[in-house]
């Protein structure tokens, strides 16, 4: 049952206007939107809503801010010392700015504490270590001439991001674009606005010139459209659904082809062959799948377990479904806090619905938790064939989906039986049965006896209809320059 209050009145909520131009304004129609406490369904506040007059603003600023060529132009080194400073400041509010990812997402404290925050000073401080990193070459060229590359900045780069990991998304987007020398107009998700807009003002404060970092909240189809509409907009990093991505690529073609990078949907394997270490396999596709409220695109959603150890592993991961605590984000027992809105919970639950009039077998779950808020019980489907809606589609949400399989040929051909190829798990102490997964899964990363096993450092992003280009690590700076060639002749 969820019954403590979220103590709101011990958090300070910073800004709730749009960040144009090193200035906080109100959205030029003068509009707001109300962010909801999923824990309670209650309104926290609200807060401003920019659309395509904000973005143009704020493009305005962006596009100044770079031509003006004080942040390309600046020693890159100093451009670093600037997002060095940002990770310092994140870090020394770490607590305040955790406790409101939990109120504005419902994720359980705990983990904000330990998880998101820790992972968000991280990525500053990686890609403030890049900026003085990103190298061009010299060419050996036929003839009398001196060829030579440079990595400049892309531009003007829109970035759009999701509510599951409202700090940490930001983070991915803004540590590697502006250490690259971009500029960047920036729209949170609409259902989490507010610690996004406080980390605006350690922005300000750390001492970023004016027109760098823009930061809108706004709804999709409004501002996010007029983002990925932009002529001025150089390139767009989205992460979100697959099927707003593929809106996003569209609008970049049908506009001015900015370039796109897309972090999409997923519906990843998670492999568990009878020679594993079985209770570590368990706990593995346990977080796995229910980790953030199983809302993580990188969630491994199909199970499967090959039939030698069936049985044994679906008893005792409904054993362990069955104890994970459900509840207020803000108690440190919780290990599940509530779905962000109304409108995942509606989904979440026509899936479970789904699930049983597929046929597959319900064990434990399905059921929404206590009378207020967006709390779903952690939910356990056996005897899923991969072939059901709730094995193809993504769920986004605390339901897991346990498959049989018979060998290893099988697991690889239902592991990507599927249009995603974000992530992908193995579980077994058979060397040549890890390199099998390993080489032959279609996804941008598999975590061989481990799951969710991230790091900045470590690029991350899908094969096929999971998306485009790469997040993290050296490759994503490759997605925040252009490579010019420079020939002189001798
Ligand atoms: P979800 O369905 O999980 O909420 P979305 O893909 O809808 O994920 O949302 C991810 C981000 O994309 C959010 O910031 C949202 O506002 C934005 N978005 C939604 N629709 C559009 C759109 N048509 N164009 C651009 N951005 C959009």
């Amino acid at each position: 049952m969820v019954t403590a209050t979220v103590p709101e009145q011990e958090l300070k909520i910073g800004s709730t206007q749009l960040l144009i131009n090193n200035e906080w304004v109100n959205s030029s129609s003068g509009s707001r939107f109300e962010t909801i406490n999923p824990a309670t369904g209650e309104t926290i506040c609200d807060v401003a809503e920019g659309d395509a007059p904000d973005v143009d603003q704020a493009v305005e600023a962006a596009k100044a801010a770079f031509y003006s060529g004080e942040w390309r132009n600046m020693s890159a080194r100093s451009r670093g010392k600037l997002l060095y400073k940002l990770a310092d400041l994140i870090e020394e509010n770490q607590e305040e700015l955790a406790r409101l990812e939990s109120l504005d997402n419902g994720k359980p404290l705990t983990e904000s504490q330990n998880l998101d925050l820790p992972f968000v000073i991280a990525c500053y401080r990686y890609y403030a270590g890049w900026a003085d990193k990103i190298q061009g070459k010299t060419i050996p060229v036929d003839g009398s001439y001196f060829c030579y590359t440079r990595r400049e900045p892309v531009g003007v780069v829109g970035q759009i991001i999701p509510w599951n990991f409202p700090l940490l998304m930001q983070s991915w987007k803004l540590a590697p674009a502006l250490a690259a020398g971009n500029t960047v107009v920036l729209k949170t998700a609409e259902q989490t606005p507010l610690s996004a807009l406080r980390v605006g003002e350690l922005i300000l404060e750390a001492g970023f010139p004016a027109g760098v970092v823009n930061i809108l909240s706004g709804y999709g189809p409004t501002a996010g459209a007029a983002i990925a509409n932009h002529m001025e907009i150089d390139k767009v990093a989205f992460t979100g659904s697959t099927e707003v991505g593929r809106l996003v690529m569209e609008a970049a073609a049908k506009s001015n082809l900015k370039r796109v990078t897309l972090e999409l949907g997923g519906k990843s394997p998670n492999i568990v062959f009878a020679d594993a270490d079985m209770d570590a396999a368990v706990e593995g596709a346990h977080l796995g799948l229910f980790f953030n409220q199983g809302e993580c695109c990188n969630a491994g959603s199909r199970v499967f377990v090959e039939e030698k150890c069936y049985d044994e592993f679906v008893a005792k991961s409904v054993e362990k479904a069955r104890q994970r605590t459900v509840g207020n984000p803000f108690d440190p027992t919780t290990k599940q806090g509530a779905q962000v809105d109304q409108a995942q919970f509606d989904k979440v639950m026509s899936y479970i619905e789904a699930g049983q009039s597929e046929g597959a077998r319900m064990l434990c779950g399905g059921n929404r938790v206590g009378d207020r808020g967006f709390f779903i019980e952690p939910t356990v489907f056996a005897d899923v064939d991969n072939n059901m809606k709730i094995a193809q589609e993504e769920i986004f949400g605390p339901v897991m989906s346990i498959i049989k399989f018979r060998d290893i040929d099988e697991a690889i051909q239902l592991a990507n039986t599927t249009m995603y190829g974000l992530a992908a798990g193995v579980w077994t102490k058979d060397v040549t049965k890890v390199h099998a997964i390993s080489n032959n899964v279609r996804a941008g990363t598999v975590w061989v006896n481990c799951y969710h096993a991230f790091d900045t450092a470590a690029p991350f992003g899908g094969f096929k209809q999971s998306g485009i280009g790469r997040e993290l690590g050296e490759p994503c700076l490759e997605n925040y320059t252009e490579t010019k060639t420079v020939t002189i002749r001798l």
